[in-house]
């Protein structure tokens, strides 16, 4: 009776929708991702990200950097990326080792080529409502309502997370999108009190059951953006099996994930002169 919100039918239609673009450009788009280290978790969704990438026509290159790199050396092909014609957008993976500062790295990557719509020149047009590159993650659960036709306006919308790369963004998002917003974190006092009254409700946490039934509205919209492994299984925020009974809930893994990696290639092919 509710629906399961994959994530898997709007990835494939925004990758088509890429495909086709690209196959119509003389010059293909470059794609560019820097990974510093060797996180095994990061190599995984870079390998995922450039497969991707390859598969609908995009040039792709990896730039890799040993956990001891300098802030220096990043910055230092950062600006050559930001000066490189072949690139047309690029990201810097997170997590970067400790004596990086990603916050510098960020303040210089060019907004022209800031797929990830991470740096703080397109959060700022964010804020303003100005067009620029939406961040993947969240741009991906707006897409993903966008595609079951979940109507926003003058709904109540509740974010459980306030981090730069999802939960404050995608805040901003949904109040673009003229729902009525509400923000929770770890020092939100009650939070079933919030989510109880949510016509939709997204979770980015990273805490697997966080979300149970009882907190959830009969007939929300339930986004699960959380994503921890639990003995080799990713695991959501939300408690699916009970939620699915009584509202709308997208599934871990199958929603969010593959709509992260088709929204860096839709920016992407966005970012590329397209004659
Ligand atoms: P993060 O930077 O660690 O932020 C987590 C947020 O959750 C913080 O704002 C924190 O509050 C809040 N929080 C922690 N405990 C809470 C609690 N008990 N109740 C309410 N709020 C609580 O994480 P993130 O980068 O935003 O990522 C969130 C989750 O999404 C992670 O599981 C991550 O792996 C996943 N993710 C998935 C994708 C994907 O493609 N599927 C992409 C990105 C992230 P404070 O601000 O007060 O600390």
């Amino acid at each position: 009776m509710y629906n399961v919100l994959s994530g898997k039918e709007p990835a494939n239609a925004a990758l088509e929708k890429a495909q086709k673009k690209v196959a119509e450009m003389e010059k293909k788009p470059g794609l560019a991702i820097v990974l510093v280290g060797s996180d095994p978790a990061s190599e995984i969704y870079v390998k995922k990200k450039l497969e991707k990438a390859e598969r609908i026509g995009i040039k792709t290159r990896l730039e890799k950097l040993g956990a001891d790199a300098s802030e220096e050396q990043v910055l230092k092909l950062v600006e050559e990326l930001n000066n490189d014609r072949e690139v047309d957008g690029y990201i810097v993976q997170a997590p970067l080792p400790p004596q990086i500062d990603y916050s510098r790295v960020l303040q210089r990557i060019s907004p022209e080529k800031d797929v990830d719509g991470w740096t703080p020149a397109s959060m700022g047009k964010l804020v303003s409502g100005v067009k620029s590159f939406r961040p993947a993650t969240p741009l991906g659960v707006i897409r993903i309502l966008e595609h079951y036709g979940v109507e926003t306006r003058g709904k109540d919308a509740t974010v459980i997370g306030r981090s730069n790369v999802v939960g404050k963004p995608l805040a901003l998002m949904l109040l673009e999108k003229n729902a009525t917003v509400t923000v929770c974190h770890s020092r939100t006092q009650d939070l079933s009190e919030h989510t109880r009254n949510a016509d939709i409700l997204i979770a980015a946490v990273g805490k697997p059951g966080l979300v149970t039934a009882d907190m959830v509205k009969k007939g929300a919209y339930v986004i699960d953006v959380g994503t921890t492994r639990v003995e080799g299984k990713l695991k959501g925020d939300v408690d699916f099996e009970n939620v699915i009974k009584k509202a709308h809930c997208s599934p871990v893994p199958g929603g969010v994930g593959p709509m992260t990696v088709a929204m860096l290639i839709s920016n992407l092919v966005d970012a590329a002169p397209s004659g």
